[in-house]
């Protein structure tokens, strides 16, 4: 029997919660699908600076290099807030991103037929059903270009570079087509190569690349373009590759559309391929301790997971339809309206692991 090792790091306010049901779910579906999953817990943010003195030990490095992928809660609160920058949970984050090489940034942004009141965008606008996933570049660009301020003719400037080189663009081109290829087969390549001459070279190496996938029908779009799309037909999208600045604008944008910050997974990959895997919310210290989190953006995470890291795609779309299923009788606090039964954070999981038995 297959059997895979996780690591766990639940970090801080509601990431112990909500981690532990994602768990429940995973244990429920790995016994229906024929495999088996042992933990590794180790420590990262504000949990690991209480009992460390620093936000990403060695030891939490080393647990993840060596599992089959890692699933993170949040990190942060309020009593870190003080520390100085280097020191602060955050800083964990980002840490463990660099440790595993993680170049691509994962993002769907898709709307659940039972939420569909709660996206901002109109009924008609939505159209029959949205599944955008945003492949962001994460470790180039702009936010890792040089930098720099100068005094010219007594006058202060500043400036930021933006840079990639064609593997850069190569690596992050193939993860985005690879996913169509799993996905509807259709990926729209971000731009502004109108004007920039980094977005010329983006665009010739992803056209470059994409003939290594005839299957999937490739298009692009400039940046202001896509974000003016997103609102005004967001369906038209499958698969949408950008940069790391323009991932960052557009990914928010998207997300906000499905209307619940408690629904939204992410997947960060790099090299290996084992992933880091997420919720996009932090770590909510103002409902923590409670059980009213919504653990479903952590769910999803790990049908993400089991999807892109663990090559079991069945056991994914279970967990899936699963969610979508208990959507039209639970909901917790954070999504209830009239009609439903309001739930806590764990008879949720329990409400997830009853659909998957019943499967
Ligand atoms: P947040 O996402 O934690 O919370 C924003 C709002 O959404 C809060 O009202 C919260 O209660 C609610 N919310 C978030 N997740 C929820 C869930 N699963 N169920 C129900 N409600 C939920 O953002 P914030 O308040 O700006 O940040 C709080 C802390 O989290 C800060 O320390 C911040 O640095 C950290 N943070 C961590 C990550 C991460 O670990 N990846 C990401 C963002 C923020």
């Amino acid at each position: 029997m297959k059997n895979y090792k996780i690591a766990v790091l639940k970090g801080d306010g509601i990431g112990p919660e909500i981690v532990d049901e994602a768990i429940k779910v995973l244990n429920v579906t790995a016994e229906k699908c024929g495999f088996t999953v042992e933990y590794d817990e180790a420590l990262l943010g504000g949990c690991a600076i209480d009992a460390t003195g620093v936000p990403l030990p060695d030891e939490t490095v080393a647990k993840c290099k060596a599992a089959d992928s890692t699933l993170l809660g949040a990190v942060g609160g309020p009593k870190w807030d003080t520390l100085p920058g280097s020191q602060r949970p955050e800083k964990g984050l980002l840490g463990i991103r660099a440790a595993l090489g993680l170049f691509a940034n994962l993002r769907p942004a898709r709307i659940f037929e039972p939420l569909r009141e709660a996206s901002p965008l109109r009924a008609d606008i939505i159209g029959g059903s949205l599944d955008i996933m945003v492949v962001r570049e994460l470790t180039g660009g702009i936010y890792f270009g040089e930098r720099g301020r100068l005094e010219e003719n007594g006058v202060q400037a500043a400036y930021d570079t933006e840079k990639y080189s064609v593997p850069e663009i190569e690596r992050i081109a193939r993860i985005g087509f690879d996913l169509a290829m799993k996905r509807n087969k259709r990926l729209c390549s971000v731009d502004k190569a109108n004007v920039l001459e980094s977005s010329r070279l983006w665009r010739e190496t992803v056209t470059r690349i994409g003939r290594e996938y005839p299957e999937v029908e490739l298009s692009y779009m400039y940046v202001d373009n896509c974000a003016m799309q997103l609102v005004r037909n967001p369906s038209q999208f499958d698969v949408l590759l950008t940069s790391n600045i323009f991932g960052d604008i557009l990914s928010d944008e998207a997300s906000m559309i499905s209307g619940s910050i408690g629904m939204l997974a992410s997947a960060s990959l790099g090299a290996t391929g084992s992933g880091l895997y997420e919720p996009i919310h932090g770590s909510a210290p103002d409902i923590a301790g409670q059980n009213i989190a919504n653990p479903l953006a952590t769910i999803l995470s790990v049908a993400m997971m089991l999807k892109y890291s663990l090559g079991q795609p069945e056991a994914s779309d279970m967990i899936e339809k699963a969610v979508a299923d208990v959507l039209n009788e639970v909901r917790t606090p954070d999504i209830y309206v009239e009609g439903f039964q309001k739930v806590s954070c764990t008879e949720m999981g329990d409400a997830v692991c009853a659909k998957i038995k019943a499967m």
